[in-house]
């Protein structure tokens, strides 16, 4: 058995970085930037006014000008501005020739064709300098994770096509002869699978193309198909079968089936019986069934290796701390992954922390993580925490 650390150096071994594909910009939304790209213009392309107003040539306080013409967004004004001389301007239109400033249409008083500046006209020039926003050749550097922001900048670039780290393409294969797909009519001695749902949800906030594959029975043929249908995917996660009972199909026929296991169980809790290897071109992982521990791993190991294949560096999911709201007895030998709630800003592990209790996980904000052997911990310690909403 080795430890959750060991388990995720040889996830980030088994996890080849996936190519680079260009996508069409609303297509990169949660992606992250494989290459710098570059802006193809300068913004504001012009001079351009901030604010409605009056462009003039100088603003004086009880200056007369004489009004020649308007300028608004799209609209430029193409004659030159002279001393005596304004041009009605709006947000966003280009400044004409001769102009240096815009006196804002609140500090002037406006008879016909003449305005008259106030009294305390504000410094302000209200102009936007052309490139003041940015310049062709400016970049936005790779490896970020593109957000609404991003999406924003790089579209005001004027660049269309975004080149980006491809998604990974994550199989998932419910085993089970006890399962159904949630909707159906379970008979009597069956259950919902609802393992492969969450960890779905949890591929696609994560930015992969999760496949969800029909549900592998517990016998040898079926498991084969569901391997054949995994065919193309980056990342094959199986889900239940993965202990050493005469019914678990993934560990005890995956291996004849092409799976060359690279580790077998994990020192923790819950969770232990997980498997990662590689299974042809693709890496898997196998999960243990029972819908707490498929979940935690997912949170653990698998959104970890998900974010290296998609670019991001190779790292564990983060942790914050926090301080207890109650006293937590001695940890085993095993990393214990606690269901936990805030109450104010104190955490409060949950009573029972049974592996088949997703009532409790949907109720939890946090995962405590206690080290192997940690001990006795008195409320108002601190201790790490994974989020996990
Ligand atoms: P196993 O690892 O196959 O022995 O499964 C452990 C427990 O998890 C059993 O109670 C299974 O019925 C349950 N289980 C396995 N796979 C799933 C799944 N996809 N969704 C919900 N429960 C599951
Ligand atoms: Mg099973």
């Amino acid at each position: 058995m080795i430890s959750v650390s060991e388990a995720l150096d040889q996830l980030f071994t088994l996890a080849r970085p996936l190519g680079l594909e260009t996508v069409p910009l609303l297509q990169a939304h949660g992606l992250v930037l494989a290459r710098d790209v570059a802006a193809t213009r300068n913004q504001p392309p012009f001079d351009g006014s901030a604010m409605d107003g009056y462009a003039v040539t100088h603003v004086a306080p009880g200056l007369r000008l004489h009004v020649i013409g308007e300028a608004a967004a799209g609209h430029r004004f193409d004659q030159t501005v002279k001393n005596g001389e304004a041009v009605r301007i709006f947000t966003g239109a280009p400044i004409p020739d001769g102009a240096k400033a815009v006196v804002i249409q609140e500090d002037v008083i406006r008879d016909g064709d003449w305005i008259t500046i106030g009294d305390t006209p504000e410094a302000n020039t209200h102009i936007r300098t052309a490139g003041g926003d940015f310049r062709v050749g400016d970049t936005v550097s790779a490896g970020r994770v593109i957000g609404p922001n991003d999406i924003a900048l790089i579209a005001s670039m004027n660049i269309g096509d975004v080149p980006v780290s491809r998604r990974p393409i994550v199989a998932l294969i419910s085993t089970g002869d006890e399962l159904v797909m949630p909707g159906e009519t379970p008979g009597p001695d069956q259950i919902i699978a609802s393992n492969t749902m969450g960890l779905h949800a949890l591929m696609r906030d994560l930015g992969a193309e999760p496949r969800l594959l029909p549900i592998a029975r517990d016998n040898e043929a079926s498991l084969r198909t569901a391997f054949d249908l995994a065919r193309g995917a980056d990342l094959i996660v199986t889900i239940g079968g993965a202990s050493v009972g005469d019914h678990d199909v993934v560990a005890n026929l995956a291996p004849q089936l092409g799976f060359e296991q690279s580790f077998y169980k994990v020192a923790m809790r819950p969770g232990k019986p997980l498997m990662a290897g590689r299974f042809g071109k693709a890496m898997m992982i196998g999960l243990p069934g029972n819908p707490v521990s498929a979940m935690v791993c997912g949170h653990v190991f698998v959104a970890p290796v998900v974010r290296a294949m998609l670019g991001l560096p190779a790292t564990p999911a983060p942790r914050k701390t926090a301080p207890l709201a109650q006293d937590l007895p001695a940890n085993g030998p095993r990393e214990h992954y606690m269901r936990a709630r805030f109450k104010g800003g104190d955490l409060v592990a949950f009573g029972s922390q049974d592996s088949s209790l997703l009532s409790i996980l949907g109720e939890a904000d946090a995962l405590i993580v206690r080290p192997p052997k940690d001990g006795p911990r008195p409320a108002g310690d601190i201790v790490e925490y994974m989020p996990i909403r």
